[in-house]
């Protein structure tokens, strides 16, 4: 519980920070960009120096993107969570997910549960957060391999033993890849912000911590088993929403009653 809070204090923190910084940073970028895109109009007749500007634009551009990564991690507290149909959700968004981003010899399966209760969550956000696992997945698998998402109700007697934090019923969705898994001594590691094992440019070390955000923040809980050589399983069990979540109707405030 204190490395929880310990974390949340963390992201807190981050997140106020960077959303002010992001925004000067921003603004002085494009002067930087704009300036240099002068310079290389006039310098068209100097290979050489333009070599050099050319590199720096290129810089200026993934300053640029990163600067947008951390606005979005900044935004998380501004989620706007509504009650989504997961099944839906999950077919929509793998259906993004194509061999342009998975390349020739990964292949992504959806293993999904019918009758998936719904979840209450930030749809943009949920999405951003799934394709931040299969990339990761994708990463973890240059020999190529399979990424499985499933998605299973779980009812609060399995979720309790799951997760003592798990206090009712909820949905389970897991990214399940045969990768090269993550080293015992990185595993409490990787949902800090800014921790990454990928080479500089191909990593921002944000992905997860988003994720962690995102779930904490629906009142769920982040797993992750992993097995070096074997592979990950990322597990997100989101509480299930209320029946008035759905309908709006106000006053009901009662857990709903297992149908099954
Ligand atoms: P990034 O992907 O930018 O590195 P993340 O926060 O998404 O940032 O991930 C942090 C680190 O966690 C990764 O650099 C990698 O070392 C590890 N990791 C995440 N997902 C997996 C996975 N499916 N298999 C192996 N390692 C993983």
């Amino acid at each position: 519980a204190e490395l929880q809070l310990h974390q949340a204090q963390k992201m807190e923190a981050i997140g106020r920070l960077t959303g002010g910084l992001a925004h000067d940073l921003n603004n002085k970028l494009q002067v930087i960009s704009a300036q240099i895109d002068t310079a290389l109009r006039r310098l068209k007749n100097e290979p050489a120096v333009s070599k050099g500007l050319l590199s720096a634009a290129v810089a200026a551009d993934r300053c640029a993107e990163l600067i947008t990564k951390l606005l979005a991690f900044a935004r998380n507290d501004e989620a706007q969570p509504t009650v989504i149909d997961l099944e839906e959700a999950l077919v929509s968004i793998t259906a993004l997910l194509d061999r342009s981003l998975l390349g020739d010899s990964v292949e992504l399966k959806l293993d999904v549960a019918s009758d998936l209760w719904p979840i209450e969550i930030d749809a943009s956000h949920f999405e951003a957060a799934l394709v931040n696992l299969v990339v990761n997945a994708r990463d973890a698998m240059p020999d190529g391999g399979t990424i499985v998402i499933g998605a299973r109700n779980v009812k609060a007697g399995e979720a309790r033993l799951v997760d003592p934090r798990l206090a009712g019923d909820c949905v389970e969705i897991r990214a399940i890849d045969t990768g090269v898994g993550i080293a015992p001594e990185h595993i409490d590691k990787v949902i800090e912000p800014f921790f990454t094992t990928k080479p500089a440019g191909k990593g921002t070390g944000l992905g997860l911590s988003q994720v962690y955000g995102l779930v904490t923040g629906a009142g769920g809980v982040l797993l992750f088993d992993s097995a070096p050589g074997e592979g990950t399983t990322v597990s997100l069990y989101i509480p299930r929403a209320r029946v008035e979540a759905r309908i709006g109707a106000p006053g009901l405030d009662e857990p709903i009653e297992d149908e099954a």
